[in-house]
């Protein structure tokens, strides 16, 4: 069960090979199959099990797929994570996974000035990582469009929770079309997390590692 039978494109199979990952970790296994499906996941899953490249590579496969103007770098996914750091890792893993190819992803958060953050979105983004709070600034202000969002994935939500950003995750979700794919990953699963994923995912499947 090694990289090679998941139905993906060779240039993302190329890039996950020259990071050294031979076989899924047990969260991918269950996971990329289904999402390369197009089904939506709620997945327990702490960092270190390989959540990220979980989320990653359908995201990236689908939105190559995607076969759109080359030049219009629309945000056609999004991944909501509750901080700095975490956003980002995940900026390094998209980048990494996708370097062969023609897609553009940004990260976004806040604590540093926007005027940088501002210039690269102006160049264009297919994928966007994010905290939550910069995105809603900068979504008022009209520098961010989320009406093309195909793919969304809500990182760590039990933390965005725990630092009070589950209010403006939700803002931020009237914007998406409701017509999309949303995967959620917590650590754990409180009810206030079971009523977000009731209201954002439709008939997920679940995954717990
Ligand atoms: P994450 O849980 O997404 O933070 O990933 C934890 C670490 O595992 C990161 O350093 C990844 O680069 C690495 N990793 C992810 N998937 C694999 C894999 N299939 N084989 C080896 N390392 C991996």
């Amino acid at each position: 069960n090694e990289f090679n039978d998941l139905k993906i494109n060779e240039l993302i199979l190329k890039a996950i090979k020259e990071s050294g990952y031979i076989n899924p970790t047990p969260i991918q296994k269950q996971a990329i199959p289904k999402l390369l499906e197009g089904a939506d996941l709620l997945a327990s899953a702490q960092t270190g099990t390989g959540k990220t490249a979980a989320f990653a590579i359908p995201m990236i496969e689908h939105i190559n797929n995607l076969n759109v103007d080359a030049k219009k770098h629309d945000i056609k996914g999004l991944i909501l994570t509750p901080t700095r750091e975490l956003a980002n890792q995940i900026f390094d893993n998209f980048n990494n996974y996708s370097k062969y190819l023609k897609i553009k992803t940004n990260v976004i958060y806040g604590g540093v000035s926007q005027k940088r953050q501002e210039d690269n979105l102006a160049k264009g983004t297919d994928i966007l990582v994010a905290t939550p709070g910069r995105l809603l600034d900068l979504i008022n202000q009209r520098i961010i469009n989320l009406s093309k969002v195909k793919f969304l994935v809500l990182d760590e939500a039990d933390q965005m929770l725990d630092m009070g950003f589950i209010k403006d995750v939700y803002r931020i979700i009237k914007y998406i079309p409701k017509e999309r794919q949303t995967m959620l990953f917590s650590a754990t699963m409180p009810k206030s997390i079971e009523e977000l994923s009731n209201d954002i995912l439709n008939n997920p499947i679940r995954v717990a590692v």
